[in-house]
Formats: structure tokens, sequence, C-alpha cells
């Protein structure tokens, strides 16, 4: 494990190490969400029913939306990130709150050889508690907000799937017809997937997906403070999990992309064989 530091961040040298505004060692978001979708179609076919997987086509298609939509979350704390920009002012506001929340996180939890942040990137959303969190709200939606709660999920979700694993087709679309697509998904998969009004599924679905993108981020350089505040390390509460250096990726461009071509290969020929019923 690598301590990496960048002090021209305008935090204190030694302080949590932040992936600096031009140092371009990011997984984006489209990566995140395929490779979500990748390891959402290879767990939905083999988690068995009782951990929410799958057990028919549309079942496995919603695990997989719900999968490549939550890889996009933790990037609720980077205001430029598709998931801040998906659903227009509504992602942009809940994105700006995410932030503030995890630096308070950060602030409140640090200890004094924590550096105190007043802004940044990959901290509270970014641990395994997040994971958890999000996958108990996506258990509890229902029962709080009966139907229409799950519907919202739904469709929340399938607007980051849509964001993230088509890019270009968002992009050339009005943001409404993203989001009226997303609404149809949403009520679709709420209408077809009865497993979906169940609480198992969904949670299954939104946690693995956080997980597959803390994965993601750990092969950057500033890796991921997975465990962070609750282990502490050398007196700091912040500190970032991250892999040997000679599989980190350094510049991202070029590594990005190819690990998009490969999670796009791994889903498509996942998906190939679910719809051949293989
Ligand atoms: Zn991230």
């Amino acid at each position: 494990m690598t301590h990496h530091t960048t002090p021209d961040q305008g935090f204190p040298v030694g302080g949590f190490p932040y992936p600096a505004e031009g140092e371009k060692t990011v997984v984006q978001g489209p990566t995140h969400a395929m490779s979500g979708a990748a390891a959402g179609l290879a767990l939905a076919t083999t988690l068995p029913a009782s951990w929410g997987g799958a057990t028919t086509t549309a079942e496995i298609l919603a695990y997989t939306g719900l999968t490549a939509g939550a890889a996009l979350l933790p990037d609720l704390d980077a205001p430029g990130s598709t998931v801040a920009r998906t659903f227009g002012p509504v992602t942009g506001l809940l994105a700006r709150a995410v932030a503030s929340v995890s630096v308070l996180v950060v602030n409140v939890t640090g200890t004094r050889k924590d550096a105190r942040i007043s802004g940044g990137h990959r901290t509270a959303t970014h641990t395994l508690w997040f994971a958890l969190l999000v996958g108990f709200l996506a258990w509890s939606i229902g029962g709080v907000f009966g139907d229409n709660g799950v519907v919202g999920m739904l469709v929340f979700f399938s607007g980051l799937a849509l964001r993230g694993l088509f890019p270009q087709w968002a992009k050339e679309k009005a943001g409404l017809v993203v989001v009226a697509v997303a609404v149809g998904l949403g009520v679709a998969a709420y209408e077809t997937v009865p497993a979906l009004h169940t609480p198992l599924m969904p949670a299954s679905a939104v946690t693995a997906g956080i997980l597959v993108h803390l994965v993601g981020d750990m092969l950057t350089k500033s890796g991921v403070p997975l465990t962070s505040p609750v282990i502490p390390r050398g007196g700091k509460r912040w500190w970032s999990w991250t892999l040997p250096g000679a599989v980190t990726i350094r510049t991202s461009g070029v590594w990005d992309q190819a690990l998009l071509l490969v999670f796009t290969g791994l889903a498509t020929w996942q998906l190939y064989l679910v719809l051949m019923g293989l």
C-alpha cells in the first residue's frame, strides 16, 4: 500500500489523499456503470435466491439495471460526475447535499492527525458503510414509502443506468427524453418483476453495484477509504486502501477505455447467454 499525498490541492501535506484536479487517475462513469452491469449479470445468475439472486430473465435484467445504476452512486460527492448530472437540478442538489455531509463526516470523525477538509471527492461515499447504508435504504424504502417509493427507486436507478451505459445516447437526447425513458423502464420493471416488490433483490443489487464502484476506484493510484473511519491507521481515521503500484491505473484515458471495453465485452457475452436461455 502506498500513501499518496498531493499537497497542491489546498490540503495539508500528509492529509487525506484526494485525486487532484489535474491527476487524471480516474475511472469514468460509463466504465463504472458497465463494470456494474457485468458484475450484476454474473451475480444475478449465480447468487442464491436467499441472497437476492434472480430466477427469471426479467429478474436478471432488473438486477443488472440496478447494479449498473448503483455503480455510479458513490460519485454523488463529485459535482461533475455522471450521477450528479443524471436528473438535472434534482441530482445536482442531491450531489451538493451528499458532498456537504461527506465533508462533515470526515471532519467530525477525523483524529488530530487527519486533515480537516472543506471539500473533496472520495470520502464517506467510498466506504463499505455507504454500500451497506444504501443497501439498507433500498431494503426499507418499500416499507416506508410503499409502492411509490419502490417505483421512485427503480426510476432513479434506471436513469443512472441509462446515463452510464449509454452515455452517447443520453448526451444526444434532451434531458427530458432520458427522464421519460427512465420512468418507463422503472414502471415496467415494477409491473413485470414481482421480486422487486420485496426488499431483498433491490438491496442486494444496489449494495453490489456500490461495491463494484469501490473496487473500480481501488485500481487508481489514490485508492478509496474503504473502512474509514472505523479502522485507524497510524493515528488517522481517514486513509485509503490502495493496490500495489504496479497494477494501479496511472494514466486514466487509455486504461479507463480499456476497462470499459473489457467490461462491455463481458456484459455483452453474459447478456447473450441470458437472452439465449443458456
Ligand atoms: Zn468514485
